[in-house]
C-alpha cells in the first residue's frame, strides 16, 4: 500500500507554495507535483512592484526561490511531472502522474492558467521566431528593433513598459480605446515617450520567411487593413501577446463545478467536493495576482488541516 500523504498540491505556482509552506508548517504530509519548474507564470515577469513588503527590483523567479526554501524548510516533498488523471471522491483521492499513482486525504488544485494565443493566421508558425508570450524571456533578442505588444490588460502594459529597454519603439495594440490596465500602469504607459497605441484594432495575419517580417492590423471600428513590414535593415520585429489566460482545468472537467473553465470555490477554498480545494488563477475570482494567490493557499492548507483532524 502507497504513502497517503495528508495533502497533494497539483501545481507549484505562489498559490501551491503558499499553500506548501502552511501546510508543511502544520505539520501535514504534503506533496507538491509540478510539470515544469516551481514559479507558474509570475517567473515571466522582470518586477513585481505590487507584493507588499517586497523587495525593490524583486523579480519572479527571485520571490518564487524563497518561496521554494520555505517549502523544503517545512518538509514539502516536490515531483516534477504531469498529472494526468485525478480521482477526487471519497475519503482517499489519487492522483496519476508520470506513470505513477499517488493518494491523498486533501487535493489543491494549483494549476493556474496559460497564456491566450490572439488565434491570427500564421501566429502558431512564429512562436519563438518574432511571436513570444514572454518579455523577461525574449524581449532581449528585439534590442534597437520594432516591437508590437497585442492586448489591453496589466500584463500587456506591464511587459509593454519592461520591452521599452530593448525597443526602438513599442507599441501597444488594443482591441479598444481604453486600457483595461491598472491606472499606475496606463500613467506610466502614457508618459513613456518609447510606447506609442494603436486602438480599435487587431492583429489578423502574421508573417515572414524564417522570422516575423510583416504583420496585418485591421481596425475594427474602420475595417481598415493595415500592413506592416520590417524595414530590410532590421530585418525582423517582435510581437509580444498578452491577452489574458485560458485556465489549465482539463483534467478537472465534469468532476468539479467551474465557470468557463476556472473552478468555483466558496471563501474557504473549497469545491464541490469535500477535501478537494481549488486555489490561485484556476479559480473562480476577481483579482489573480501573486497576494491573492498566496492568501488563497494559506486558507486552503488550514482548511485542510481542519477536515483532515475533523474540526
Ligand atoms: P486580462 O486582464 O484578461 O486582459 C486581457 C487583455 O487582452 C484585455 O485588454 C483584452 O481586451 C485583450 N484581449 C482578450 N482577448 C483578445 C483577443 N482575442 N485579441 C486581442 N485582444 C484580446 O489578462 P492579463 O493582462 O494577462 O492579466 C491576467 C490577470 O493577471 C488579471 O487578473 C490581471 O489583473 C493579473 N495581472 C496583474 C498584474 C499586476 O498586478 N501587476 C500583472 C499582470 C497580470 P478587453 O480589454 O477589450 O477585454
Amino acid at each position: 500500500m502507497s504513502k497517503v500523504y495528508d495533502v497533494i498540491i497539483l501545481g507549484g505556482g505562489p498559490a501551491g507554495l503558499s499553500a506548501g509552506l502552511y501546510a508543511g508548517r502544520a505539520r501535514l504530509s504534503t506533496l507538491m507535483i509540478e510539470k515544469l519548474t516551481e514559479g507558474g507564470q509570475i517567473v515571466t515577469t522582470n518586477e513585481i512592484e505590487n507584493y507588499p513588503g517586497g523587495m525593490e527590483h524583486e523579480s519572479g523567479p527571485s520571490l518564487i526561490a524563497r518561496m521554494v526554501e520555505q517549502c523544503k524548510k517545512f518538509g514539502v516533498e516536490t515531483i516534477k511531472t504531469t498529472v494526468t488523471e485525478v480521482q477526487l471522491e471519497g475519503d482517499i483521492k489519487t492522483v496519476t502522474a508520470g506513470g505513477n499513482t499517488y493518494q491523498a486525504k486533501t487535493i489543491m488544485v494549483a494549476t493556474g492558467a496559460n497564456p491566450r494565443p490572439i488565434g491570427c493566421t500564421g501566429e502558431s508558425d512564429y512562436i519563438g521566431q518574432g511571436v513570444s508570450f514572454c518579455a523577461t524571456c525574449d524581449g532581449a533578442f528585439f534590442e534597437d528593433l520594432d516591437i508590437y505588444v497585442v492586448g489591453g490588460g496589466d500584463s500587456a502594459v506591464e511587459e509593454a513598459l519592461y520591452l521599452t529597454r530593448f525597443g526602438r519603439k513599442v507599441t501597444i495594440i488594443h482591441r479598444r480605446d481604453e486600457l483595461r490596465a491598472a491606472k499606475y500602469l496606463q500613467e506610466q504607459a502614457f508618459a513613456n515617450d518609447k510606447i506609442e497605441f494603436m486602438w480599435d484594432s487587431t492583429v489578423t495575419e502574421i508573417g515572414g520567411d524564417e522570422v516575423v517580417q510583416k504583420m496585418t492590423v485591421e481596425n475594427l471600428k474602420t475595417g481598415e487593413k493595415t500592413e506592416i513590414v520590417a524595414s530590410d535593415e532590421d530585418g525582423a520585429f517582435g510581437i509580444f501577446v498578452f491577452v489574458g489566460l485560458i485556465p489549465n482545468s482539463d483534467i478537472f472537467q465534469g468532476k468539479l463545478d467551474m465557470e468557463n473553465g476556472y473552478i468555483i470555490t466558496n471563501e474557504n477554498m473549497e469545491t464541490n467536493i469535500k477535501g478537494v480545494f481549488a486555489i490561485g488563477d484556476i479559480r473562480v475570482k476577481m483579482l489573480r495576482q501573486v497576494v491573492t494567490a498566496a492568501a488563497d493557499g494559506a486558507i486552503a492548507a488550514i482548511m485542510a488541516d481542519k477536515y483532515i483532524s475533523g474540526h
